[in-house]
């Protein structure tokens, strides 16, 4: 796995952009920053700091993986445990606010896990569902455009995202398609990941495109993951004992288990089905 995990993160230096707020390299990646950045003032020691970083930036590890084209460009593609509602990213056939919301679902249920693995005393278990949420809720600001909506756009989604709600009319998420050859720019999307994601301030096009207040894209979208990522931690620490609460801030980084818990039927199934749907059109076309 560590073996792995290097030849990954070699290919990835060499690359023009990766996916999710970077996840590289482990530890001080983008990721690592918002996680760490919203866990400090809510009293989280730097060793649970850095447990909730390492769950945070795990969906990258275990959900993406680099290969190369026939040509010998690098092709952004997806193990088998990925799924579009993990990084907020919207595939062909899947609307923005439906994007936003099966996000926003999996947010919501990753807390309920973390909450009912507290009460069953598996703290550690709870920091990796709090990752796998805090993962998805920070990709939502990188894959959208929600930075360009002003102050109280970027402040209603920070809610949205963290405690549900609706998105906001005319929000645009951007298009990955794991089958397509070049991944990051699904053929004929208007808004596609290569042109308009926020992961890392050179990006694309996009991240560094300054607003009114003279910062860019890719600074608003890290500012605003940070905010409600906080309050996604706030809403974890409002339901727990004194107990829990010590258990959480005695996280500590681990080997991360083999398998990821397979997410709630409600969830997986419509997604599952739309992605074979669309792998028969694909066969078909
Ligand atoms: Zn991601």
């Amino acid at each position: 796995v560590r073996l792995q995990a290097g030849l990954l993160l070699l290919l990835l230096l060499g690359m023009p952009a990766a996916t999710a707020f970077r996840s590289f390299p482990p530890g001080s990646s983008v990721h690592d920053g918002i996680t760490k950045d919203a866990a400090a003032p809510l009293g989280f020691p730097g060793k649970a700091a850095a447990a909730l970083a390492q769950a945070t930036r795990r969906p990258d590890y275990d959900e993406m993986k680099i290969s190369l084209n026939g040509n010998g460009s690098l092709r952004m593609g997806v193990t088998s445990q990925y799924l579009p509602f993990h990084h907020c990213d919207r595939l062909p056939g899947i609307s923005d606010a439906d994007a936003f919301k099966d996000t926003a679902l999996y947010v919501a249920q990753q807390r309920e896990v973390a909450l009912a693995d507290l009460r069953n005393g598996q703290a550690q278990d709870a920091g990796w569902a709090i990752g796998r949420a805090l993962h998805a809720l920070q990709d939502c600001f990188a894959h959208s455009d929600i930075v360009r909506g002003g102050f109280d756009a970027e402040q209603y989604y920070e809610r949205a995202v963290t405690t549900g709600g609706d998105p906001l009319p005319g929000l645009h998420v951007t298009g990955f398609d794991p089958t397509a050859r070049d991944t990051a720019s699904p053929p004929g999307d208007p808004y596609p990941y290569s042109r308009f994601n926020l992961d890392a301030n050179t990006d694309s096009p996009m991240a560094t495109t300054l607003l009114p207040d003279g910062n860019t894209c890719f600074e608003h979208a890290r500012q605003d993951a940070i905010a409600a990522s906080r309050m996604y931690l706030q809403s974890i620490l409002d339901n727990l004992t004194g107990p829990q609460r010590d258990a959480l801030m005695g996280l500590h980084e681990t080997t991360p288990p083999p398998k990821l818990p397979v997410p709630a039927p409600a969830v997986a199934v419509p997604v599952l089905v739309g992605l074979a749907a669309l792998a028969r059109r694909r066969r078909s076309a």
